[in-house]
């Protein structure tokens, strides 16, 4: 059951009725990564006796609202059906990193083919709750087709806020879906600015997830399905590509949630993936830890990742939490890893995997040269599965 709402900034606590977005103190703070991000609080007593029978889980629903006492208030009647992928087991791939285990979250089975359509569920949920008609999001692509895909379904409109580099095949299939593109002449981070922008104006609900502190929660829903999957025992390490930083974050708390409903007993590592040329995050940790920048110039300037192209991340501050929380760490690859990584997960697993979502191979691959994982459990969530040329 849903309690209030805190800032991850100042700590100040919110209710959550309504549209409520960042912290009204914070605001946006000084940018992006220094905004009052909210993050939902549980009564985890009430959550426990509503969700379980013991170790079971008493729903009979198999999608994200399979986890209503963990979520906020929604209208939870049928709609695209999200959630409820499988964990696929990539022995080849195992045995050729000389990896204990490695299990493939598959979020590629989702209703656009992302794990956005998580977020999506719950911000369509709660829209229909608070009768909006209109949703926005700024996105590199995926959560704009997302959303715009769960609206086309719903009969209501969404607004697209893109880069100028978006891909053709994105614009086309938001065009497919019916949604008002707005597309940016500059990168995620203006098309981000030019979104809030016009929500204030024209008062559409939100689907930016460091913005709406709901989507989160719809996030987290891969995170219990892992746990749950692997029957309450943690895996040891879980692997995802970051952009803002929401993503994996919400695993994080996913995690932290079983625990503190006595399911699991540990938290498994969290290891966030982003590309060498756009690696904010991984910087940042670095500086953190006191270690010197590691671009030296003799970096690249562009990614084919475009799903986690973002300089200037919207949920930061959530995202180092978990991480340093888990005991887990950030590393930047390259475009050449990755493609290779894109194809072992092709040639060894048989897994449509987005260019983006191979950069959780292309880490553990590097992890696996450096150190002796014969012993583990490594989830790679493969984000998204739309080939970006079809
Ligand atoms: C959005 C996205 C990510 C990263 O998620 P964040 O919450 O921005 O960190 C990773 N992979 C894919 C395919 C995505 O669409
Ligand atoms: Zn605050």
């Amino acid at each position: 059951m849903l309690l209030d709402l805190i800032c991850l900034r100042c700590g100040t606590p919110a209710p959550w009725t309504g549209s409520v977005y960042l912290c009204e103190r914070c605001g946006t703070g000084s940018g992006p990564e220094d905004a009052g991000v909210l993050d939902a609080r549980y009564d985890y007593d009430a959550a426990r006796a509503e969700l379980l029978d013991g170790r079971t889980v008493k729903s009979r629903r198999t999608d994200v609202f399979r986890w209503l006492p963990l979520l906020p208030p929604v209208d939870a009647s049928p709609s695209l059906p999200v959630g409820g992928t499988p964990l696929v087991p990539a022995p080849r791939i195992a045995a050729a990193l000389g990896v204990g285990r490695v299990l493939l979250k598959d979020e590629t089975r989702n209703p656009t083919r992302a794990l956005k359509d998580r977020a999506t569920a719950v911000a369509l949920g709660r829209a229909r709750l608070l009768g909006a008609t209109e949703l926005h999001c700024a996105s590199a692509g995926n959560a704009a087709i997302s959303l715009a895909g769960f609206c086309a379904a719903a009969g209501l409109r969404s607004h697209a806020f893109v880069p100028a580099a978006a891909s053709e095949t994105r614009l086309h299939w938001l065009r497919r879906f019916g949604a008002t593109i707005h597309r940016s002449s500059g990168d995620y981070d203006q098309a981000y600015v030019e979104a809030e922008e016009a929500r204030v104006e024209h008062g559409w609900y939100s689907r930016n997830c460091a913005y709406n502190p709901f989507l989160v929660e719809g996030k987290k829903t891969v995170g219990l399905e892992i746990a749950e999957q692997l029957e309450w025992e943690s895996p040891d390490m879980i692997v995802c590509a970051v952009g803002d930083g929401c993503t994996l974050g919400a695993v994080g708390k996913a995690f932290r949630e079983v625990l503190e409903l006595g399911l699991v007993e540990r938290l498994p590592q969290l290891v966030g993936a982003q590309a060498d040329a756009i690696q904010p995050i991984v910087e940042e940790l670095r500086r953190r830890n006191g270690e010197s920048p590691a671009a030296d110039g003799s970096l690249a300037t562009e990614t084919s990742a475009a799903s986690i192209a973002v300089r200037h991340p919207h949920n930061v501050q959530r995202l180092l939490a978990e991480v340093e929380c888990s005991g887990g760490t950030m590393l930047a690859v390259s475009d050449a890893e990755t493609a290779e990584a894109q194809a072992q997960l092709a040639r060894e697993a048989g897994v449509v995997a987005e260019f983006t979502s191979a950069t959780t191979l292309a880490a553990l691959r590097r992890l696996a040269a450096e150190e002796d994982l014969r012993d583990q459990t490594v989830v790679l969530i493969v984000t998204g599965g739309r080939a970006d040329d079809a």
